[in-house]
């Protein structure tokens, strides 16, 4: 079988450590200042549950002069890093926009996403408190990790589990495609997207 590729897009805050947690998963090094402005994406192969991935994870430094070019990254993202700095108040708030627009642009509530709280080893400055957090996920329905790039602390973990959950949204989204290929639905219809099923307008009589 094919080796499968999934497109990752970092987002958050300038300054919360975006570079650095994508430069200790693809390269285990430890970059003391990025340049901000650079936006790249890096290539790895992982592992997960046995099985082997290709990660296409795409850097953004949030410079975009056109809303298009959001757009674009964020319909061709399968699954996002949220992250926030747990010591700025204001990274994390921000999040909620950003969720809120690739839930739009995807037109899907259940988009793969973690909710990340990055330089969790500058506890003595900490902002935002770990419940707080905690709550926030819970009421988004994903999980939370506090990761620190500077100790490489938890950055595996978050990029795992965020492929997990791509895994398990493409398996499910190729088990639709072969029913309704099959003639799995009864219909003998066979609707391209099974999100959209149900969408269909109602008529009224009037
Ligand atoms: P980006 O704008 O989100 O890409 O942020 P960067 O990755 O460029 O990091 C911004 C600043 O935060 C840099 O000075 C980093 O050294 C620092 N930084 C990033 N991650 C951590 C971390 O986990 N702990 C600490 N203490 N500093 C970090
Ligand atoms: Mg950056």
């Amino acid at each position: 079988m094919s080796q499968r590729e999934y497109h990752i897009v970092v987002l958050g805050s300038g300054g919360v450590g975006k570079s650095c947690l994508t430069a200790q998963f693809v390269q285990n090094v430890w970059i003391e200042s990025y340049d901000p402005t650079i936006e790249d994406s890096y290539r790895k192969a992982i592992d997960v549950d046995g099985r082997h991935v290709m990660l296409e994870i795409l850097d953004t430094a949030g410079t975009e002069q056109f809303t298009a070019m959001r757009e674009l990254y964020m319909k061709t993202g399968q699954g996002f890093l949220l992250v926030f700095s747990i010591t700025s108040q204001s990274s994390f708030y921000e999040l909620a926009e950003l969720r809120e627009q690739i839930r739009r642009i995807k037109e899907d509530d259940n988009v793969p996403m973690v909710l990340i709280g990055n330089k969790s080893d500058l506890e003595e400055d900490r902002a935002i408190p770990r419940p707080r957090a905690f709550a926030i996920s819970r009421e988004w329905n994903i999980p939370y990790f506090e990761t620190s790039a500077r100790r490489r602390a938890n950055v595996d973990e978050a990029f795992q589990d965020l492929c997990r959950q791509i895994i398990m949204k493409d398996q499910a989204n190729r088990r639709h495609m072969r029913e309704d290929a099959y003639g799995g639905n009864r219909t003998g219809r066979t609707p391209r997207n099974p999100k959209k099923r149900h969408r269909k307008p109602k008529c009224t009589i009037l």
